[in-house]
């Protein structure tokens, strides 16, 4: 699917991508806080597809320092309200370490945030992030929604329509949607593609369901992949066919969209 720049970068069949990235994989399995190093790995992939020319924003979790449910869940004293603003918060701190990491490999950034912040970031504005991007610049949006009860996925599927991107690219730990939980079966299948209606027919795990229906309602693909793989992120950016395609029933067997 992606062909190889003069340059040496891979080039993107997308104009402009959304990428989904939970707070774990900003730190070491089974660990939680923050590690640079796993963070200048993935920023390695993303300098190397960007200077093909696809336009990327990135929506970052906070998993890996603090959810809100959990907390609230475990902290009979925090208001879950609270917890969920702390939530977003981790997000803005994954948005900045990503920035730093990004910046230090020659490229060029804006961390937009849905909690204002200034003095740390830009708020979000829909046609200010655009015209970053436009401009080459990646754009990670932080603090999620900016309201509390829905997670980062939401976020990415609600900033997707916004600023029109061709695709979710949601990274997960897991290879791609599967017929049955890998963990529990080793045999399951995984789909290379499938709909939206089979996903929620079968009542199989994409994204949280805010999200899945958001992107279903308005024919938005999301791609499902493995982000542990080596590379994996480089190539989901570039379109290649890793991990599961979901997508309007039309475009089952299309390999290309908007
Ligand atoms: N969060 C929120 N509103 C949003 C996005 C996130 O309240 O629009 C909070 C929520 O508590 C969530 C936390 O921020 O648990 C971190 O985001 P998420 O759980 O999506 O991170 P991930 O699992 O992707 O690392």
């Amino acid at each position: 699917m992606s062909d190889v720049a003069p340059g040496g970068s891979p080039t993107s069949h997308y104009k402009r991508v959304l990428l989904k990235i939970s707070g774990e994989s900003f730190c070491r399995s089974g660990e939680s806080g923050i590690s640079m190093a796993e963070i200048t790995s993935i920023c390695e992939q993303i300098r190397n597809v960007v200077a093909s020319g696809v336009e990327l924003a990135i929506v970052c979790g906070g998993g890996n320092i603090l959810r809100g449910k959990e907390f609230s869940a475990v902290s009979a004293t925090i208001n879950p309200s609270t917890a969920h603003y702390m939530g977003m918060l981790a997000t803005v701190i994954n948005g900045l370490a990503l920035q730093d990491a990004l910046e230090n490999q020659g490229v060029s950034t804006r961390l937009q945030t849905a909690i204002r912040m200034e003095g740390v970031a830009e708020p979000f504005i829909r046609r200010r992030c655009i015209r970053h991007l436009e401009k080459g610049r990646v754009v990670i949006l932080a603090a999620g929604t900016g309201s509390p009860f829905v997670t980062t996925d939401t976020a990415a599927a609600l900033r997707a329509r916004e600023i029109e991107a061709n695709v979710v690219l949601k990274a997960t730990r897991v290879d791609g949607v599967y017929a049955e939980d890998p963990e529990k079966n080793p045999h399951a299948v995984r789909y290379s593609e499938i709909s939206f209606q089979d996903v929620l027919q079968q009542g199989l795990q994409v994204m949280d369901a805010q999200a899945f229906h958001h992107c279903m309602e308005h024919n938005i693909p999301i791609v499902v992949f493995n982000y542990k793989k080596v590379g994996n992120i480089g190539r989901a950016i570039a379109g290649e066919r890793i991990g599961t395609r979901v997508v309007p029933a039309s475009q089952i067997g299309n390999a290309t969209e908007g």
